[in-house]
């Protein structure tokens, strides 16, 4: 028996790619929009929303240093990648009526908010989703670890990384019918087993904090909202 899980304020993680749908590059509106409707349904919860959207559908710091350029310079552009797909998400939400701040690492005033920790908890203490963007700000780090360090500044009871999966698994489901999915898994042992859930340095800063992190699938309708509702499969690190 799972435990209930109820948060009042969590923060979602995706990918770029959960952005760009069946293309292999860049944003697709529909897909974003079926996001954004899922982020409203656990919005009409009552529950406080931070998100963070990585950029690899735009553009990878790895890819660019792999490619000659100097890996800090690379990292900037994924940065920069991640603004354009905060910006994409703000724009569907605002067309569902939910009010968004878009609050970037790296100031961009004419764009978006620059981050000031206490404005944003300000924010969601009136029911704004807040969308972090830029990352962390510096390079060599990912948003996997953005997501970490803004869900533990803003006191967030969980992180919700969604995926293309409905949870951790002990290899990879999609190449092996005969792998197991955990329910409840430890930080040291997602660490000491490669399990894939985020960077480790994500997962250290999660299990020095003890926060939580629920990892399910994105692409199962209603799967965010049930979960907070109380049911749905995932697995929990903790
Ligand atoms: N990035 C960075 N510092 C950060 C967060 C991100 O330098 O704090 C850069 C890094 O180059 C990374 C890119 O932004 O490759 C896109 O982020 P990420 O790879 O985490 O996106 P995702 O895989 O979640 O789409």
């Amino acid at each position: 028996q799972e435990p209930r899980v109820t948060y009042k304020r969590v923060l979602l993680k995706i990918s770029g790619e959960a952005l760009m749908g069946d293309q292999g590059y860049g944003l697709h509106p529909p897909t974003v929009n079926r996001i954004a409707a899922e982020v409203k349904s656990v919005h009409d919860l009552g529950v406080e929303i931070c998100m963070v959207i990585g950029g690899g559908n735009i553009f990878r710091g790895l890819q660019g240093s792999a490619q000659g350029m100097e890996r800090a310079t690379a990292d900037y552009m994924g940065m920069l990648a991640t603004v354009m797909n905060a910006l994409a998400m703000q724009a569907a939400l605002e067309a569902l009526k939910i009010h968004t701040r878009v609050i970037s690492a790296i100031p961009m005033d004419q764009v978006c908010e620059p981050y000031i920790r206490r404005r944003a908890i300000r924010h969601l203490e009136k029911k704004r989703v807040c969308i972090f963007a830029a990352g962390t700000g510096n390079p060599y780090f990912t948003t996997d670890t953005a997501a970490t360090l803004r869900a533990n500044e803003m006191g967030c009871e969980a992180i919700f990384k969604g995926t293309k999966v409905d949870g951790v698994y002990d290899k990879d489901p999609k190449k092996h019918a005969d792998a197991k999915r955990y329910d409840r898994v430890s930080y040291d042992e997602v660490l000491q087993k490669h399990l894939g859930v985020m960077d480790a340095s994500a997962i250290a800063l999660a299990r020095d904090n003890h926060l939580p992190i629920v990892v399910f699938s994105l692409d199962e309708p209603g799967g965010f909202r049930g979960i907070l509702a109380g049911d749905g499969t995932y697995t929990l690190v903790a």
